[in-house]
């Protein structure tokens, strides 16, 4: 298989496809919708999840898992969340086969569930059912549950990784005795991603709310952090949601208050998906193949050989012996590709294609100079660096590969949000220079929804802590006082 993909700037899409699966992270199931997250792809899931899982940890957060149906009857009371997830679900009405007159497999209609079972799309219902049991009194609060699972929800245009039918995520859920405490929990969490975001994933995020509109199904606010992909579009990285009473009422979850006071519990519900590896993809990868950070790399540095004769790859071998010992006590992985079937040329360009962060080529003239050849895939760069504390030099140089992703990736986002004052030049940006534009809006829902209808941009968010300004909405004229961010989305 060749490993060259499309350039991006000839067809974005294509270019994410292609990537995707030349560089062996996933690929399409026999199941519409539904993919196959492969081992290198997975690896970086693993790390994703367990940097994610230690930060919800030292916020106080406790792992549990819930059941993968929901009875319908659950569903239906939460009017608006039922309403927003109706169209997404998928239903399980037999539990079992029989073989028919011909031999065929088929449904035992005689085996029809009494009550049908949903897959879940998400699991406010079935947790806020169970916490009836769990909580009494001000004493049983907060409580702080995370579960990391799959989730189905029926797309009907999916993507790699960035919209499938089944999905895998985290969802948090937490209850608490006042409305405060739950918002608060709801910006911690907020914040947590946008760290996560930043510090892991390379990508800088906008941190804010959702439009009525684009709020959660079920939920009094929605927060979400927002990022850039290199075409312009957005992408929802993960949200944060207050969901007040809803849920506790339509459950009859109530606690003792310190006073006695009988109360419904207040909510709050957070998630980030597979989705993720999605967004760390089409933010710095290139024409070559990915770029990854160095703290999310399966594999952070690779060492290749070039030799001719045997004894010269024994000498190699020795050395890079030495350097894996002294990089994993510094918690550094390393590769050592010392296959005999692949030319030197060809590994380059397969670590290129795989986002290794630094590649370490050693030859034999290397070897009589007490030298390597060090390149970083971030910038393609190269350079010759002794042996000579050359661990160290890695460590820091991955550090640095690190930042200089993150700078450039928040270089490009800023460089593309623009101000717009006139709808006619908002059309035109949105063709010509993507990206998140800046523009005052009314605030009602018909507004949001015709720039919806006639430019297919949504408001992404209305950051948080935004300046206040008098200005007119882009489409009606009627007075507005703050901007909010407008982008083509994923
Ligand atoms: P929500 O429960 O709708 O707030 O979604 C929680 C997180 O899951 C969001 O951050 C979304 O980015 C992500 N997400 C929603 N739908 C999908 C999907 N079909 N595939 C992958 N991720 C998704």
């Amino acid at each position: 298989m060749s490993i060259s993909i499309i350039s991006k700037d000839e067809d974005y899409s294509q270019w994410f496809n292609e990537l995707v699966i030349k560089s062996d992270l996933a690929e399409h199931s026999a199941v519409r919708g539904c993919m196959v997250i492969k081992p290198y792809g997975y690896s970086i899931w693993e790390k994703m999840q367990a940097a994610l899982d230690k930060m919800f940890k030292d916020t106080g957060h406790s792992n549990a898992y819930f059941p993968l149906f929901i009875p319908k009857s659950f569903f239906s009371k939460e009017a608006s969340h039922v309403e927003g997830f109706a169209k997404e679900c998928a239903v399980v009405t037999h539990y079992r086969l029989k073989n028919d007159a011909e031999g065929n497999i088929v449904v035992d209609e005689e085996a029809k569930l009494e009550e049908e079972l949903i897959v879940r799309p998400t699991s406010e219902t079935i947790i806020w059912n169970t916490y009836r049991g769990w909580i009494q009194s001000y004493r049983d609060l907060p409580l702080l549950i995370n579960q990391w699972a799959n989730v189905v929800r029926w797309e009907m245009r999916t993507r790699l990784f960035l919209r499938t039918t089944e999905f895998l995520w985290q969802e948090g859920h937490t209850a608490h005795a006042t409305a405060e405490e739950a918002i608060a929990e709801t910006e911690q969490m907020l914040d947590v991603y946008a760290d996560f975001a930043e510090n892991w994933l390379a990508l800088p995020v906008v941190k804010g709310k959702k439009t009525a509109n684009e709020r959660f199904a079920g939920a009094l606010d929605t927060y979400c952090i927002e990022a850039l992909m290199q075409d312009g579009k957005a992408l929802q990285a993960g949200t944060s949601h207050f969901l007040g009473q809803n849920f506790a009422k339509a459950f009859d979850v109530k606690f003792t208050s310190k006073e006695g006071k009988l109360d419904y519990v207040w909510a709050t519900s957070w998630g980030v998906s597979t989705r993720l590896m999605g967004a760390l993809i089409m933010a710095h990868s290139d024409d070559s193949g990915l770029v990854i950070p160095p703290k999310l790399a399966p594999v952070q540095v690779v060492a290749v050989p070039i030799y001719k004769h045997d004894e010269e790859l024994q000498n190699i071998t020795a050395f890079v012996k030495g350097l894996t010992k002294d990089l994993r006590a510094k918690n550094i992985s390393i590769k050592f590709d010392d296959r005999d079937t692949q030319r030197p040329g060809f590994k380059f360009a397969e670590y290129e294609l795989k986002g290794v962060p630094l590649r370490v080529a050693i030859g034999s003239r290397d070897m009589k100079n007490g030298t390597v050849e060090l390149a970083r895939r971030d910038t393609k760069t190269k350079e010759t660096v002794p042996q000579e504390g050359l661990a160290e030099r890695i460590e820091s140089l991955l550090e640095e590969i690190q930042q200089n992703i993150y700078q450039k990736a928040l270089k490009f986002r800023d460089e593309n949000i623009t101000p717009v004052d006139t709808y006619d030049e908002f059309k035109r940006l949105l063709d010509e220079k993507p990206g998140f534009l800046s523009a005052h809006w009314d605030g009602t829902s018909e507004t949001e929804q015709r720039i919806k209808e006639e430019t297919k941009a949504t408001i992404r968010c209305i950051p948080l802590n935004n300046p206040q300004e008098e200005g007119k909405c882009i489409l009606t004229g009627k007075p507005s006082t703050q901007r909010v961010l407008f982008a083509r989305a994923y």
